[in-house]
């Protein structure tokens, strides 16, 4: 019986978010009108917390190569890339990513979920230390555990916390990586990768650098926030997904280390699960020649976060970084981030509930992320649905704080 007792205080908890009106976790998009519009509750709906960085989701290109691979490849490989799934496609996405990026080696993983937690396994083991960010996505925290090597969880964007942890290893303990993201999710906040990593390699340390969020979007050549600041020659393990620029679904790490090659035949989130399916692969092909031949969807998407920014700022949110693709609003509490996130979807805008347990320091949030893709129109719409977010906050006696405001250092929990 006591299995299942676990689950006792959800009735409650989803009873107390519906209280408020939709289940923010569970929206459901009955149709997808474009890059930037879908259907919900029969509404047109503006969206502003999918990911879309570069807006390619119907990017042409895409999806007529995506239509050729069916038509050539099938539907899918129905095995793992390590027995019968890997195909030309696979490889040839491989070479791409790894000249788009100067590095030696890729290797691609059925999700970007898989392609950290299968690096990171293969590379660490029980021997080692694993020095991380507090901030990490949770599929860090899972290949971190799934590798069985010590866990160091570091002052997220300190470099200075990261040195004095790293003093401190004992010298004997040889197996050593470092792993932070290029811009983290939840608040849109960069990290000091060259500090990072120089504190990472005085200490003996290899340097992984998950650009999930910033791969696409950041650094002259979309090469993301290791390119921006000038340091991707710095980078020992560089991983991102496809499900975000590239608007597709997969993942991949890249390295110039030669050993790297061997993850392949150690990494079970390689070796046992079904591959990218044909049709994903060429998708992924087709948006990364969109990236590299077209920069000005980078500086499309730069401009539409800062008018978001700004926007918001003027209204007096406490935002919590400088201007990013992700531009999250910080709220005083839970009930107050869900209301406010029904009063968005009633005046069609969707944007991302996050809240504790899911969010770094327990804070509760209105996340949102800019697309190329976004008109300046959608873009004062949204600022013009926040003004009913203001309104509430007001009603109920609440600050919307100061703008501008940096994210907050300590971690209580594993965005998501
Ligand atoms: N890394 C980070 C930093 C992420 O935010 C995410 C997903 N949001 C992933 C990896 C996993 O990518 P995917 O959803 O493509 O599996």
């Amino acid at each position: 019986m006591a299995l299942l007792d676990k689950f006792d205080m959800y009735p409650e908890l989803y009873g107390q978010i519906l209280a408020h009106g939709e289940n923010p976790f569970g929206v459901c998009m009955d149709e997808v009108v474009s890059a930037t519009r879908a259907m919900i509750n029969g509404r047109e709906t503006i969206l502003a917390g999918t990911n879309n960085y570069m807006g390619l989701t119907f990017d042409q290109s895409s999806i007529d190569a995506a239509k050729d691979a069916l038509d050539r490849h099938g539907t899918g490989t129905t095995g793992s890339r390590f027995a019968n799934g890997t195909y030309a496609e696979h490889r040839q996405l491989e070479t791409d990513l790894a000249q788009f990026l100067g590095l030696s080696h890729c290797i691609v993983f059925s999700t970007g979920y898989q392609a950290n937690l299968g690096a990171i396994s293969a590379l660490a083991g029980p021997e080692d230390v694993i020095l991380m960010d507090a901030d990490c996505h949770a599929c860090i925290y899972d290949g971190c555990k799934l590798s069985g090597a010590t866990i160091v969880r570091f002052r997220h964007n300190s470099a200075a916390d990261l040195d004095k942890r790293l003093s401190r290893l004992d010298p004997a303990q040889k197996g050593r990586l470092v792993i932070v993201e290029g811009m983290y999710s939840m608040f849109g906040d960069v990290a000091p990768l060259g500090e990072l990593a120089e504190a990472a390699h005085r200490h003996g340390a290899y340097f992984y650098v998950d650009e999930a969020h910033s791969f696409g979007s950041f650094g002259p050549n979309g090469r993301g926030a290791a390119e921006a600041q000038g340091v991707l020659d710095q980078v020992d393990f560089y991983s991102s997904t496809f499900s975000k620029s590239l608007s597709s679904i997969g993942g991949f790490c890249a390295s110039n280390h030669d050993a790297f090659e061997f993850v392949r035949s150690t990494s079970r989130p390689y070796m046992f699960t079904a591959s990218m399916s044909p049709a994903n692969v060429s998708s992924v092909r087709a948006a990364l020649a969109q990236i590299a031949a077209q920069p000005h969807l980078r500086d499309a998407l730069w401009r539409n976060a800062e008018r978001l920014h700004a926007g918001l700022s003027a209204q007096g949110f406490d935002l919590c970084a400088a201007p990013s693709p992700v531009v999250a609003v910080r709220m005083p509490n839970k009930e107050a981030a869900i209301a406010g996130w029904n009063a968005l979807l009633a005046a069609g805008v969707y944007v991302n509930l996050a809240i504790p347990p899911g969010t770094p320091n327990a804070a509760s949030l209105l996340r949102l992320s800019m697309s190329a893709a976004h008109t300046d129109a959608e873009i004062d719409a949204i600022c013009e649905a926040f003004r009913n977010v203001g309104q509430l906050l007001a009603d109920a006696g609440a600050a919307r704080g100061g703008a501008g405001q940096v994210a907050s250092q300590a971690a209580a929990a594993p965005a998501t």
